[in-house]
């Protein structure tokens, strides 16, 4: 079985990015900059925020990271994310997600300018991504497509599966695998007998949240399968959404957690940053 492992396809483009970001520094007088918004303490975001703002050091941005407590009222933040949008050294905002319940997603998804959204949540970058112009593109889907392409495999003309629906992940890769010519199944938690339907697909994706849910009897022998999902157990061990014993032997690639579509992901948040400020420039 392949390991579509992201190494050599974040090395690779890590290295493109450095040159370019060291041109753009020159045009624009200052290195392309990404606010990230962290609110509460939960211990995953913490991490992942800490790597965004890790990896845009690395390829030469600057990068900030504002902290609120778990509590903070929802006002609060939206001055803050304004006073961003109104900054002109500013290329790229992201509000780490889980939200605590006082800040409501389908409100906090219009705060951000479009322009400076490099998450891709807010609803005019999606109806672009949807009417297939996109601004940008959204971090975890994209890098899923940059992984297949690197490792060579087809999309057009394949029967694909999401397995799950949400604003981040599923909706959008639904939307980009069907731009490249996939025909599509979709599965949520309301799918009856959702293992039948996965088993016809060539590709699966798997997005659900849910540890181990993809066994053996849902793939199709000689699939793709990518695992979005990560799950840390108490010893610290990271696991996806597919239980790797009972798929052994059973698809023809399959993408690592870790070290597979979250390397990837901070990838394209890169990307899109770059673009945002080159777009200033
Ligand atoms: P979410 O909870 O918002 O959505 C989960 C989706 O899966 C829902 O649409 C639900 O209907 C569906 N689902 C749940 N159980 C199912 C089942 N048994 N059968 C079919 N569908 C089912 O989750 P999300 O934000 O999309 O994240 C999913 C997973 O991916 C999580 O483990 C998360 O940590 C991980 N994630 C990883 C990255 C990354 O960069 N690697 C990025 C985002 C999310």
């Amino acid at each position: 079985m392949i390991s579509l492992s992201a190494k050599p396809v974040v090395e690779k483009r890590r290295a493109d990015l450095q040159g370019k970001t060291t041109r753009l520094r020159a045009t624009l007088g200052r290195a392309p900059h990404l606010s990230v918004i962290l609110i509460g303490d939960d211990p995953a975001s913490q991490v992942y925020v800490g790597r965004k703002a890790n990896a845009a050091t690395k390829v030469g941005f600057t990068s900030e990271t504002i902290r609120f407590p778990e509590t903070v009222p929802s006002e609060t933040v939206l001055k803050r994310v304004r006073e961003l949008n109104a900054d002109p050294r500013v290329d790229g905002i992201l509000i780490q997600r889980p939200l605590p319940s006082q800040l409501k997603e389908k409100d906090v998804a219009l705060w951000v300018d479009p322009s400076k959204d490099v998450d891709c949540l807010h609803p005019e970058n999606i109806g672009l991504l949807v009417t297939g112009n996109p601004r940008f593109i959204p971090c975890t889907p994209g890098g899923i497509l940059l992984l297949l392409d690197h490792y060579g495999i087809q999309i057009e003309g394949r029967t694909v599966c999401v397995v799950g629906r949400s604003a981040i992940v599923g909706k959008p890769l639904a939307s980009l695998l069907l731009s490249r010519n996939a025909s599509l199944i979709q599965l949520h938690r309301r799918t009856p007998d959702p293992a039948s339907l996965c088993k016809l697909a060539d590709l699966v994706f798997v997005a659900a949240g849910s540890r181990g849910l993809i066994k053996g009897d849902w793939l199709k022998p000689g699939s793709v399968v990518v695992d979005v999902g990560i799950h840390r157990d108490t010893s610290g061990r990271i696991t996806g959404d597919v239980d790797t014993d009972s798929i052994l032997g059973i698809p023809h690639a399959l993408s690592p957690v870790p070290g597979g579509v979250g390397p990837m992901t901070i990838q394209v948040l890169l990307e899109n940053t770059f673009a945002a400020a080159s777009r200033e420039g």
